[in-house]
């Protein structure tokens, strides 16, 4: 094995900002142990994994979060662009330091759960934390897509940050006055929404999250809802309903989400599109 540069972790960084993320951080593979499943860790995907380098970009832009039709924000399928960062990272890593590098694919090997969580590396990589409506939210750019590649390279490690983006100085005025913040209130879990918490010594504390109807709002049109409706037109004896639930719109959309994105397109942002942390720093005009 070729010995690292002592320059490698910082030209490396150079390297993912040019390609376009928007950041980048080094999270120590050892970390995920605590808090990530068996068969989910660095070390379970890549043997004598050491570091995962994490990039985050590819965000809405500003005027995309204040677009009118709600329906915008679900046909970009930016998370394309991040994970050509990644992408790049990894071949950079093989082929100009000589380290194993593995760049981890967006999909899952079964159910739900990915290779490795993405929101989890980005955590441990300093680059953002947990939001009260789940999304990792950095300080600088709010919500990002995230894309990693785990590493047999000993790189230089950032530690998680210690101040997180959530709660932003508005919704803990709000929650002063009304006892509830804007993510709160646009999906309450208590009134057929997915979210409750409360804030806590200015500090956000989740005490409820149904991510079961969460999922299926934010993957409406998607592969769950293309098995339901093909089951159900299997099923169908009446010719022209067959005809309505494949021409449909229902049926249009999805198969327009999955055969135009390799990876998931999300269809609900409510709780991001009203988060005074979500949308960066810089204020438009
Ligand atoms: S993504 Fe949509 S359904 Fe899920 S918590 Fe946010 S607002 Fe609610
Ligand atoms: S609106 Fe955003 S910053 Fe405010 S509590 Fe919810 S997730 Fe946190």
């Amino acid at each position: 094995m070729t010995e690292l540069p002592a320059n490698a972790t910082k030209r490396l960084k150079t390297m993912a900002i040019s390609a376009g993320a928007a950041v980048v951080g080094v999270a120590d593979a050892a970390a995920f142990d605590a808090h990530a499943p068996a068969r989910h860790r660095p070390a379970d995907l890549l043997p004598g994994a050491r570091t995962v380098v994490v990039v985050g970009g590819a965000q809405p832009r500003a005027g995309d979060w204040v677009a009118t039709s709600p329906w915008l924000l679900s046909t970009m399928g930016t998370t394309e662009r991040i994970q050509g960062v990644g992408r790049r990272l990894a071949q950079s890593i093989e082929s100009e330091l000589g380290y194993y590098a593995l760049y981890v694919p967006p999909g899952t090997a079964s159910g739900d759960t990915p290779f490795l969580s993405l929101m989890l590396a980005a955590e441990l990589a300093g680059l953002g934390s947990r939001s009260l409506a789940g999304p990792i939210l950095n300080r600088e750019h709010g919500f990002m897509y995230w894309s990693a590649v785990i590493t047999t390279a000993p790189l230089e490690v950032d530690g998680p940050e210690t101040a997180p983006a959530c709660p932003a100085p508005p919704c803990r005025e709000m929650w002063e006055r009304e006892h509830t913040t804007p993510c709160l209130r646009v999906c309450p879990l208590h009134e057929g929404g997915c979210l409750a918490g409360r804030l806590e010594d200015g500090r956000a504390v989740r005490t409820g999250y149904d991510a079961a109807r969460c999922n299926t709002r934010v993957h409406t049109h998607w592969v769950g809802g293309f098995q339901k409706v093909l089951e159900e037109t299997l099923n169908e004896p009446d010719r022209e309903k067959r005809k309505m639930l494949v021409y449909g719109d229902f049926m249009t959309r999805t198969l327009w989400a999955i055969t135009y994105s390799s990876t998931n397109i999300a269809q609900c942002f409510e709780c991001m599109r009203v988060c005074p942390a979500a949308h960066g720093l810089k204020e438009m005009r």
